[in-house]
């Protein structure tokens, strides 16, 4: 299948952020084949007129926990450890890897209809979400939980299963080691998250330094800030994405760089929790690669990269009181190319940019909040809302166009069966009270 996008604002995201005002970008199968000015020569099975709309890179989330798509409005108005430990761990515990299914379909649909190709998906439970990830054809980064196995003598032989039992070299489906977090981990079992990223050559991911009582605690226990502790047990020797990064010191974001660790940034999730507000601003000064993350629905509650953009940029503008920081072109990057280094595949995604996967989406400039077109990137960020993006293409397969889903089932059944599990799942708990 060969697709030709011309007549379009191409934003490649590329190394110079080369824009072309009137440019094309032509699909073979699942690569960009060309990606520059306005040219003949491809003989398309479809040629699309983008009408001077927007082409660029598909956002990429580097943080979320899909699967809790069915959460979203539940847990409302308390905090970070009222909103996990009273409100959602009930649900979780009585979570049916069906409800789970639709429930991350419901997720995927929110994800493309926004114009994100790409995601690092966590939860405890993998099974159900990975089959809902295959059947939609959407790109997932998932983690394999190292809470599983609880019996420390066998909670490496139990991950090794459960790896080889979810690996089925699927282009489109990518695997990190997870711990959860410091709390969640003795450091035994944060050992054994290092050990296993190494003997599989996965990447790591964890929440880390999300709130000022995670830090407190792990200073009185260890004398370490959280990231000083993970260092001392030889986490980030090998590669590591690390979810919020709200509360860090100097010494701390050094120790990012050093390691070459990448931050995902959760801005809407921090607010909405008041766990804080991260220091973007310090972390670029510092060349630590930041991403953005939505965090799940039941914290923020949407899975909306425009909306993490604008905070991303604006928050740091309120932080510092200085309007001139984190400018725009900086949050599209983050939102872009250091979600693909994040989840480590920047040599695939991220930016349009020839033999590099078809990850790309298209944004209507239409509607009255666009005009004039004064500013095309400033408007992105600052202007533009998710339901403008009216294309999202996943490997050179169309997965939204213009108000219908390509993503293995009907809109209608996902509503349906959310509905039900939802139902079903608030009667459990009631049962139980
Ligand atoms: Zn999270």
């Amino acid at each position: 299948m060969k697709t030709r996008f011309y007549n379009a604002y191409v934003i490649t995201c590329n190394d110079q952020f080369d824009i072309f005002p009137n440019g094309e970008v032509w699909v073979e199968d699942d690569k960009i084949v060309y990606v520059g000015e306005a040219k003949d020569g491809f003989m398309a099975d479809r040629k699309v007129n983008c009408f001077g709309d927007v082409i660029m890179p598909g956002f990429i989330n580097s943080h979320t926990h899909l699967p809790m798509q069915i959460f979203r409005g539940l847990a409302e108005g308390t905090s970070f450890s009222n909103w996990w430990i009273d409100q959602i761990k009930p649900l979780e515990n009585n979570f049916t890897s069906e409800q789970m299914y639709w429930s991350t379909l419901l997720a995927v649909a929110e994800l493309v209809r926004g114009g994100t190709t790409c995601a690092l998906n966590n939860y405890f439970h993998q099974k159900s979400p990975l089959v809902a990830f295959e059947d939609s054809g959407i790109r997932m980064a998932t983690h394999i939980d190292v809470r599983y196995g609880l019996d420390k003598t066998k909670r490496r032989h139990d991950w090794e299963n459960r790896y080889a039992d979810l690996n089925k070299n699927n282009p489109l489906i990518t695997f990190f080691v997870s711990s959860h977090s410091i709390f969640s981990l003795d450091e035994t079992g944060l050992v054994d998250c290092t050990f296993l990223a190494k003997k599989y050559g996965l990447p790591q991911t964890i929440h880390l330094c999300e709130t000022l009582n995670e830090v407190g605690t792990c200073e009185k226990d260890t004398g370490k800030t959280p990231v000083k502790y993970l260092e001392s047990l030889g986490f980030f020797d090998y590669p590591a994405t690390i979810a919020h990064g709200v509360y860090v010191d100097k010494e701390d974001i050094d120790i990012f760089k050093k390691h070459d660790v990448s931050v995902s940034i959760n801005m809407s999730s921090n607010m909405k929790l008041a766990s804080g507000i991260a220091p973007i601003y310090s972390y670029m000064q510092k060349g630590v690669n930041l991403s953005l993350g939505t965090d799940s629905v039941a914290s923020n509650n949407r899975l909306d990269m425009f909306k993490e953009m604008f905070l991303a940029s604006t928050s740091q503008k309120v932080l510092l009181k200085d309007a001139t920081v984190v400018p725009p072109k900086d949050v599209i990057l983050m939102a872009t190319r250091g979600g693909a280094r994040a989840l480590y595949l920047d040599d695939k995604i991220g930016q349009l940019k020839k033999g590099y996967q078809a990850d790309i989406i298209r944004i209507s400039l239409a509607e009255p909040h666009w005009q004039p077109l004064n500013d095309i990137i400033s408007h992105l960020v600052y202007s533009a809302i998710s339901s403008d993006v009216v294309m999202t293409m996943v490997a050179g397969k169309i997965l939204y166009e213009n108000g219908t889903y390509y993503i293995g089932h009907s809109m209608k059944e996902i509503y349906e069966n959310c509905d039900i599990a939802i139902k079903t799942l608030l009667r459990e708990i009631n049962k139980e009270k």
